[in-house]
């Protein structure tokens, strides 16, 4: 739907745009994404499980988003969303504002030796764009099934490879609509974790990045790629609805393993389940699991190592929105 102004199209769910925009608060206008009220944010994790969004805004692009940023009252909660894959959507669903970041038309581009990227890129596409150009130590991205705003939110990373180790600059939109330039030295980034120096979390909407990747090899980087997909379709649950990882790995140690030792591989609350194949991977498989399915499993994982091992595993998954 194109959002052209406040009194022309339908929205994705139905609503005019003008009463989704009155019900905000604000006479939108000059948009161009697709806006919606009431939406379920299912279809927009990986889980595929969630509740609604009060209000959801597609961007059309980067400049859209910050038009829509700019009418949005100050007040309005927002929240970002890339592709879902690291997030649970608790059932009764999001107050505010969710904006969906991941954008296929987004743009790629070489520039002054940077690989400059649209945060809606998804990372895959970013891996295989850097082998491409004959860069190396891209390949990890592969197989991170979010964007690359996500990516540069949860410091993602695998296989050895760190998303910020690689970023020159982001650009940042503000709440206010205005964009800002980063480097990695504003903020604290360690393992999936990007706060700034000041220990806040990181704050507006990642909606680019300039990253440098050492020069490589076209053949190798995709013989790699081919190599470290490979090796995740053989460990984990794929082809089933997930969100990846649950449980950040502990210092020195494995929450799957962890996981597995205290017998929870199988381990299934309502739709919910515990992957017999990846420990820490909790799977969806009939895509008849609730949200609240999933949050019930990860409180029983986590108190169940807890009591077995000692050790308190930390959620990896982001967790939003309110219980049903
Ligand atoms: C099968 C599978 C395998 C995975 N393997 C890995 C792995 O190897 N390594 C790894 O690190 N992760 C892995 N993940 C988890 C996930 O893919 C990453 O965390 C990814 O970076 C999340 O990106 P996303 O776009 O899906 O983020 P989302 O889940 O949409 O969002 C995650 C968080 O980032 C915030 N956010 C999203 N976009 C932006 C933005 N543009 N600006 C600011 N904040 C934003 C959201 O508000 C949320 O808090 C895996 C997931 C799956 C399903």
């Amino acid at each position: 739907m194109s959002a052209a102004g406040p009194r022309r199209g339908r929205s994705p769910a139905g609503g005019s745009v003008a009463a989704i925009a009155a019900s905000v608060g604000v006479q939108f206008s000059g948009l161009r994404g697709a806006l919606a009220q009431q939406k379920s944010l299912a279809k927009y994790t990986s889980w595929r499980t969630g509740g609604r969004g009060d209000t959801v805004y597609v961007p059309a692009d980067r400049d859209d988003l910050a038009a829509f940023l700019r009418q949005l009252p100050p007040g309005e909660p927002l929240t970002p969303l890339g592709l879902g894959s690291n997030t649970l959507v608790r059932d009764g669903g999001v107050r505010g504002t969710v904006v969906v970041l991941h954008n296929p038309g987004a743009v790629l581009a070489v520039a002054d030796g940077l690989i400059y990227v649209d945060a809606g890129v998804a990372c895959p596409k970013l891996a295989r764009f850097a082998a491409l150009h004959a860069c190396a130590e891209a390949e990890f991205l592969a197989g991170v099934p979010g964007t690359v705003g996500g990516a540069l939110a949860m410091n993602a990373g695998c296989y050895g490879g760190e998303t910020w180790r690689y970023v020159v600059r982001a650009e940042v939109l503000q709440r206010d609509g205005r964009f800002a330039v980063r480097t990695p030295s504003d903020y604290a980034i360690g393992y999936r974790s990007v706060r700034r120096r000041d220990g806040a979390p990181a704050d507006g909407i990642f909606t680019a990045a300039w990253f440098r990747f050492p020069p490589g090899n076209i053949a190798l980087a995709r013989a790699r790629i081919k190599e470290l997909l490979a090796r995740r379709i053989a460990t984990q649950p794929l082809g089933v609805p997930n969100a990846g990882s649950v449980f950040r790995n502990p210092e020195g140690d494995h929450a799957a393993r962890l996981i597995e030792s205290c017998g929870l591989k199988g381990h299934a609350i309502g739709g919910a389940r515990v992957s017999e194949m990846h420990a820490n991977f909790i799977v969806n498989p009939a895509g008849m699991a609730s949200a609240a399915d999933i949050e019930a499993l990860i409180v029983h994982i986590r108190n169940t190592v807890r009591e077995k091992t000692g050790i308190d595993l930390e959620p990896e998954v982001r967790i939003i929105g309110e219980a049903a």
